[in-house]
């Protein structure tokens, strides 16, 4: 479904990513681990159209095929950003707007569809995580589980072919995090294909179909997730799940 190869990206003289492979299978979920600034958030905003990465190809689903060694060109961008849609760590939603309008926003702004259809299915969608009732809420009056639960919504409302989370469970407080992991959990069952930066390692080796450390803007190794998380062959990663026990 998405492959990679040589994603490169730099902030002035910061390379960020220096040649970053990967592939995602339909239906498969890959977790990006790594240390903090290693550049696994950036990956996510690259294969998201909303950063442009300085070289390399993204291809997803043999329909959308970017080569950034030239600028992409908007509707090229715009291609891309519509297969995906992201999961942020600190929510990201609209303060102004309510819980509905938020999911609605995508679908029928950006995307064109009816509103009538897009809110029959927003409202199924919100149902299913809990939050029927909460659909004329705004942002604030809600706890973090609640709000990220939204943001999860807004990304399936847009109906992409993959689901890229970043962190996102980061921001919550622990009591937190198991409502939304589930959640996440269940998408993985239902067939979502996804990308997903995590800390939990634990729901790394549950979920994922596949892991990969992320050091210093490299994928310094990758794996299936026991093994990577249990045995991993490179010092750096032993060195990073240490630190993490
Ligand atoms: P964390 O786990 O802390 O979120 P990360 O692995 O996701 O880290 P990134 O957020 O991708 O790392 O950042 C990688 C590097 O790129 C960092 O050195 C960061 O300072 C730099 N960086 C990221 N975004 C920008 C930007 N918009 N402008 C300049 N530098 C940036």
């Amino acid at each position: 479904l998405l492959r990679v190869r040589g994603l490169k990206k730099s902030f002035g003289p910061n390379q960020v990513l220096q040649s970053i492979e990967l592939t995602v299978g339909r239906g498969q979920v890959l977790a990006l681990i790594g240390p903090s600034g290693s550049g696994k958030t950036t990956i996510l905003r690259c294969l998201n159209g909303l950063e442009l990465a300085d070289g390399g190809t993204i291809d997803v689903a043999g329909e959308v095929s970017l080569d950034f060694g030239t600028p992409p060109t908007k509707k090229q961008l715009a291609a891309l950003r519509d297969r995906s849609a992201m999961v942020f760590q600190h929510y990201n939603l609209f303060p102004h707007k309510t819980v509905l309008e938020n999911v609605l926003e995508g679908p029928v702004v950006v995307q064109r569809r009816p509103k009538d259809e897009v809110t029959a299915e927003a409202l199924a969608l919100l149902d299913r995580v809990g939050l029927s009732s909460k659909r004329d809420s705004y942002p604030f009056e809600l706890s973090g589980g609640q709000q990220q639960r939204v943001g999860i919504v807004r990304a399936l409302a847009l109906r992409p072919q993959l689901l890229l989370f970043d962190e996102p469970t980061s921001s919550l407080d622990p009591e937190l995090v198991g409502d939304v992991l589930r959640l996440i959990k269940e998408l993985a069952l239902e067939g979502w294909s996804m990308v997903i930066v995590t800390h939990e390692l634990e729901f790394a080796r549950e979920v994922a179909t596949e892991v990969a450390f992320v050091d210093g803007g490299r994928i310094v190794e990758h794996g299936d997730p026991k093994q990577v998380l249990r045995h991993p062959k490179e010092e750096r990663t032993r060195q990073f799940l240490h630190r993490l026990l």
